[in-house]
């Protein structure tokens, strides 16, 4: 891992910096279920901050539905990508759906009746429909119970998907379906084409194995990967930071050093 206080220095002299931030586990601490929607204060103030500063633009690329992120980021100027990257709200607050809904449901309309079916025999299951993708969280599942349901449900939805079109995404105690086009890599590597900012610094912090397909792309445009994760873990990033509040940290201290 590289020393974020040289990181630091870089990014302070650096005339553009362009932040791509996922939200759960990064910025904030992870919520008890998708739903429970909790606006943070004091995350609005630090990111509108930044939206204030000429020499920073700031993307927040999350697995969340944009609907969500928009009301727990309520900041006009930000960039927000939904469903990794699939939905965008640009800082001039136009929506891009990078997809027809339309042509995502029939087969997430196959799967869902199936998937609620085995989620709803076990215990601490939830079944998250995102619009353009199903998932499956069992955060609060017997280990041995999410093994079985989650295998269940791969197995299920592997047989109904055209593998061109869609991914199966494991996480921890967790399952997605998908389709191939959200994917945080894909979704900078979107932005960096349709919103150029020539010159600028690009810095990608996330947490978990979906932000490592941004990890790589960030690395390969000559950017800097910061993982969030305590203790240090096998991980395509450069730099790495403990927790949300040392993200949240961090990222003060680059404005307290740009700010005069
Ligand atoms: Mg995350």
């Amino acid at each position: 891992m590289r020393d974020l206080n040289k990181l630091a220095l870089r990014l302070r002299k650096a005339a553009r910096v362009r932040l791509f931030l996922d939200y759960d586990g990064t910025l904030a601490g992870f919520a008890e279920t998708p739903d429970k929607i909790i606006p943070d204060p004091g995350l609005a103030d630090l990111l509108s901050r930044f939206v204030d500063h000429t020499r920073f633009r700031v993307a927040v690329i999350s697995g969340r539905r944009l609907s969500h992120i928009e009301k727990l980021l309520p900041i006009p100027g930000l960039l927000l990508a939904g469903t990794y990257g699939i939905e965008l709200r640009t800082p001039a607050g136009d929506r891009i759906n990078r997809l027809e809904l339309a042509a995502v449901r029939p087969t997430l309309e196959q799967i869902k009746p199936l998937w609620e079916n085995l989620v709803s025999n076990g215990k601490g299951f939830y079944l998250e429909d995102k619009g353009w993708s199903l998932a499956i969280h069992a955060r609060f599942a017997q280990d041995d119970d999410a093994q079985t349901l989650l295998e269940s449900a791969r197995t299920l939805a592997g047989d109904m998907i055209d593998p061109r079109v869609y991914h199966l995404r494991d996480g921890h105690k967790f399952l997605e379906v998908a389709p191939i086009l959200a994917n945080k890599g894909q979704a900078v590597r979107y932005i960096q084409k349709h919103y150029p900012w020539p010159g600028a610094e690009l810095v990608f912090v996330g947490d978990d194995d979906k932000d490592e397909d941004a990890f790589a792309v960030i690395n390969d445009l000559g950017g800097t990967s910061i993982v969030v994760a305590t203790p240090p873990r096998s991980t395509a990033a450069t730099h790495r930071l403990e927790s949300p509040p040392a993200v949240r940290a961090w990222l003060t201290g680059l404005l307290a050093d740009t700010e005069v």
